[in-house]
């Protein structure tokens, strides 16, 4: 087999980082190892995504750079395979073939276990190969075990989505909402435990509507399937994103309380504190629903830490509905969270409506809530330093003599410690809190755990 080298370009949510993964394994048995460089590649793929704005032209200009590799790899008489998936792919296969001729393989994500064959009939084939159907067969039924090595692995569980939130692609770019099966599950998960993962985080659109075939028969909700996750030997965290807060069952919040492997870190998107918005957005929710949840979880998980996601500036969004989702972060106290600017999506129903939001509003909107974002992750950060917080080691630190790890609320930890603490579990005693990290120092005796809220 001639030996050929691959290059990806992720961008996006960690499901596009799992495929990505995942699109590397199916060719690995055609020969193809990974290179750092596009420039010495014989095949690039471009994982794309479709969620907010101006990812097709990212797609486009990165396409541009690309095809003046390709042009001298032909010139030296060779051949750069150019592949584009993901959800821009899935959206917006034909534009792409229209504008960027050049490109070789147009597959969607439903479509990558059919990599080997697209790729094959693309080195025969003089124009595009296109594959952005959702297939009947399931893709993770034609894939090999993940070649997957290191403490944290990402295994996605569940895909697609039928909640339609008016702003969102992704009913259109994943397609309907389905579960792999809890044996499969368990199969991949012993799988990257045998190859040194430590922590696993399930990932789905709507991970916690996962409902998938039990291994005795019947269905399992997420709750079991977590349960069943935990018991695996080896295991030592277990997370799981991204959820949405109608699917949150009362089982789901008791394996809070009582499934010790499970982180105590939720991120849990609410995207607004208007319960006007959140009827336009088709949340199939109120603020105060969410915040009785919050209390709930709270209840169960006394230092759950949690997360979110918020979108300023949604259709119709006035200076009132603005000030709820303001006085919603304030009542929660969020340990971090994400926010951006409503980006109309062709095709979905919020961009069709006509009481758009101004770009200079959004841009005042999310500068002020990005601030009591940062105000809250800068308090629930200084909470920690003093306390003692077990640290799953995942690397090399930025300095000589540092290892960097995770703390149970994701946050990155950096210590000076030898190296063969990476993949282990230790207890560090944090001394300063940075913007997005901890650094601290080892402790001999493990203390007792605390949280940091
Ligand atoms: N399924 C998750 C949920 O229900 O919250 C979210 C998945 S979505 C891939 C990730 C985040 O992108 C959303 O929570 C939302 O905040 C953001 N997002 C989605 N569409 C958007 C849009 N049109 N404009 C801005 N942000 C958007
Ligand atoms: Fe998009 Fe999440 Fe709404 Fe589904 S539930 S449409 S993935 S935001």
């Amino acid at each position: 087999m001639t030996p050929r080298r691959l290059h990806v370009i992720t961008w996006g949510c960690q499901m596009n980082v799992y495929d990505s993964a995942r699109m590397t394994d199916v060719l690995a048995p055609l020969g193809y190892a990974p290179t750092a460089r596009p420039e010495d590649a014989d095949m690039v793929i471009l994982n794309t995504c479709h969620i907010r704005d101006r990812a097709a032209e990212k797609v486009f200009s990165e396409l541009g750079r690309l095809r003046r590799l390709k042009v001298a790899r032909a010139e030296q008489g060779g051949r750069m395979i150019l592949a584009v998936a993901g959800c821009v792919a899935q959206a917006e296969g034909a534009e792409i073939l229209a504008r960027a001729p050049y490109v070789d393989v147009v597959l969607g994500p439903q479509s990558y276990h059919r990599l080997p064959e697209l790729v094959a009939r693309a080195a025969r084939a003089a124009g595009a190969v296109i594959d952005t159907e959702f297939p009947v067969e399931a893709k993770f039924d034609f894939l090999p075990p993940p070649g997957h090595t290191g403490p944290t692995a990402f295994l996605t569980i569940q895909e697609g989505c039928d909640k339609f939130c008016s702003f969102c692609v992704v009913p259109y770019t994943r397609g309907a909402e389905a579960s792999r099966p809890a044996a499969a599950v368990l199969a991949e998960a012993r799988h990257l435990l045998a190859r040194g993962a430590r922590e696993i985080t399930l990932l789905g659109q709507n991970v916690n509507a996962w409902a998938g075939a039990a291994p005795g028969g019947g269905t399992w909700r997420l709750a079991d399937l977590l349960a069943a996750l935990a018991a695996l030997p080896g295991l030592l965290r277990l997370r799981y994103t991204t959820s949405h807060p109608r699917d949150m069952d009362d089982r789901l919040i008791a394996a809070h309380r009582d499934i010790p492997a499970l982180m105590p870190f939720l991120h849990l998107p609410v995207q607004s504190g208007s319960d006007r918005v959140l009827a336009t957005m088709n949340r199939r929710h109120s603020a105060a629903d969410y915040l009785r949840l919050i209390e709930r979880l709270r209840a169960a998980r006394p230092d759950l830490a949690l997360s979110s996601d918020f979108i300023v500036g949604h259709p119709g969004e006035t200076a009132a509905d603005f000030a709820a989702t303001l006085a919603l972060v304030r009542a929660v106290g969020f340990a971090q969270a994400y926010s951006f600017k409503y980006s109309p999506r062709p095709g979905t129903p919020a961009a069709a409506v006509p009481a758009q939001v101004s770009e200079a509003e959004k841009d005042a909107r999310l500068a002020e809530l990005q601030t009591l974002l940062r105000a809250q992750q800068a308090a629930f950060s200084a909470a920690c330093v003093g306390r003692v917080l077990p640290v799953l080691f995942t690397g090399p630190g930025r300095h000589p003599g540092q290892i960097a790890g995770r703390s149970p609320a994701l946050q990155p930890v950096h210590v000076g410690g030898p190296t063969h603490l990476i993949g282990a579990e230790a207890a560090v005693k944090i001394t300063a809190a940075h913007p997005n990290s901890l650094s601290g120092t080892l402790v001999a005796t493990p203390e007792k755990e605390r949280a940091c809220a």
